[in-house]
């Protein structure tokens, strides 16, 4: 691998660019976290690949090498000449300039089997993006993305772990997912202020546990963590989930669960659970 950061100074004073912190512009610059995110897609000659926020095109260059196809979702007008310019030449470079909020990311995705993800995400909308890549239920293989560590530690978390929040459970619901590595601050130009960390999201077959309307067990579990310092019981009765307290420590019992559990000690089945219950 070349010196990616002298190569990136280079790009970066031929086109007169200054990091953009408002489009969360930390431009990757250690070889061995390129490597690793690389090898960890597990990427083949089958495969389309969709960067987001492909930047400099430090990642998409090696992405091109090793895929069938490259589709880049890039927010940046600046960013989109530099990568015409580098990557034009290859046959299965494509470049879309958008929001990766705003575009239907099923018709990219079209008829192709093989589709993975592959970012160094902005970390201002981690979130938005992770949500959408889930919610949309599109036809994808695997999400390899940096992002900021603390937000990593609560998507990889397994529901009822320390780091549990309610965006563990949906994750959980749809992936099975795994760390790749930590990654220092100095990997950056210019640093961003917190720790990444790199991690995979393995799409599963089937959701984690079986129900017939997911979005009443989500609509529970968002409710529940919008008072995640009260007890599962008294939260869930002060959003209405729960008719009045009575009927709640009804189920809760009916189900095993203390009355004074707290939300994030939950696994998915019992919001499952909980969730099948309320819809009786
Ligand atoms: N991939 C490059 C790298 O690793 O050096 C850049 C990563 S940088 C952390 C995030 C990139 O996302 C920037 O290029 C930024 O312009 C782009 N971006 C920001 N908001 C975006 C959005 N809403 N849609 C698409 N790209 C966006």
């Amino acid at each position: 691998m070349e010196n990616i950061l002298e190569e990136t100074k280079n790009i970066m004073k031929k086109y007169g660019i200054r990091a953009n912190k408002s489009l969360g512009q930390n431009f990757l610059i250690n070889p061995e976290v390129v490597e690793n995110i690389v090898k960890s897609s597990n990427i083949n000659k089958n495969d389309l690949i969709i960067e987001i926020g492909p930047g400099l095109g430090t990642l998409t260059k090696y992405l091109l090498e090793k895929a069938g196809k490259v589709i880049c979702i890039e927010l940046d007008t600046k960013m989109i000449k530099i990568l015409q310019d580098r990557f034009s030449k290859y046959s299965n470079f494509e470049i879309i300039n958008a929001d990766v909020l705003k575009v239907d990311l099923n018709q990219i995705i079209k008829n192709n089997k093989n589709v993975k993800i592959v970012a160094n995400l902005p970390y201002y909308i981690t979130t938005p993006i992770i949500m959408k890549l889930l919610e949309e239920k599109l036809n994808i293989e695997s999400i390899t993305v940096m992002i900021q560590k603390e937000v990593a530690d609560r998507l990889i978390e397994i529901p009822g772990g320390k780091n549990t929040g309610a965006i563990t459970y949906t994750v959980y619901y749809y992936c099975e997912s795994e760390k790749i590595m930590e990654v220092p601050n100095s990997s950056f130009i210019p640093e961003p202020e917190v720790t990444s960390e790199v991690i995979k999201m393995n799409l599963r077959k089937e959701p984690a546990v079986k129900i017939d309307n997911p979005n009443i067990m989500f609509m529970i579990i968002k409710s529940a963590f919008m008072q995640r310092r009260k007890t599962l019981l008294n939260a869930l009765t002060n959003t209405k989930v729960f008719i009045n307290k009575q009927e709640g420590m009804n189920i809760l019992k009916k189900l095993n669960l203390d009355e004074n559990v707290r939300a994030e000690n939950l696994k998915l089945q019992d919001f499952a659970d909980i969730a099948k219950e309320i819809s009786k």
